[in-house]
């Protein structure tokens, strides 16, 4: 199979970008959809694959290069596996992320107003994808597992990375350092299944 040389990364969200362009392989030229002044595109499929795959084919149609496009969120299990494809969604139109924490504090609380005192199980799942023009070339799925902290800390990263704590650890994705955390979280564990066809 011919290796991509050149590669679209289908993300207007800048942490993203930031962490895909990291794991990449250096040979590969990467542009950004900023570099094209693109739009993202509606999200109306049913999980975080057909999402992925939304965004790639249709970066790469608009570009005519081949897009590796990302589409992720945090589940907690305790909100029955929300904001999950919706994670972006609950930070409204401005992508306010402390507004979207203030909804998972108090979607929490509305369950139980002792959450606190509890595990509060979640994860952040990424479904990569890469497609040229109309055609799939490759989907990978990735997690992490972790738990909902008491209160936001760290000022690292991007999203909901202030209030997850990994498995095993003691801090929050906002308080690991940027060069750590992408070696651990659902991103990483979703490249490493695709990398192969890069
Ligand atoms: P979408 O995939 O663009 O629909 O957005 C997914 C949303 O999930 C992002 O806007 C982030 O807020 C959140 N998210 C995805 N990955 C991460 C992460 O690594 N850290 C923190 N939040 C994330």
């Amino acid at each position: 199979m011919k290796k991509i040389s050149y590669l679209l990364i289908g993300t207007n969200n800048k942490g993203k970008l930031k962490e895909i362009q990291a794991l990449l392989p250096k040979n590969i030229k990467t542009y950004s959809t900023s570099y094209f002044n693109l739009k993202s595109p509606r999200e109306n499929g049913k999980t975080f694959k057909e999402n992925s795959i939304i965004k790639s084919k249709y970066f790469s149609k608009k570009t005519n290069l081949p897009c590796l496009a990302d589409d992720s969120g945090l589940e907690i299990d305790f909100l029955n596996k929300s904001p999950g494809i919706y994670s972006a969604r609950w930070a409204g139109r401005d992508l306010d992320f402390n507004k979207a924490i203030k909804k998972v504090y108090k979607e929490l609380s509305k369950k139980d107003k002792d959450w606190r005192s509890k595990k509060i199980k979640a994860r952040f799942v990424c479904a990569l994808s890469i497609s040229f023009l109309d055609r799939q070339i490759a989907c990978a799925k990735g997690k992490v597992d972790g738990i909902i902290s008491a209160k936001p800390k760290g000022k690292n990263g991007f999203g909901y990375d202030p209030i997850f704590i990994p498995l095993g650890k003691k801090l929050t994705f906002g308080e690991i350092s940027p060069d750590k955390k992408y070696k651990i979280d659902h991103r990483f564990n979703a490249f490493k299944k695709i990398k192969k066809f890069l």
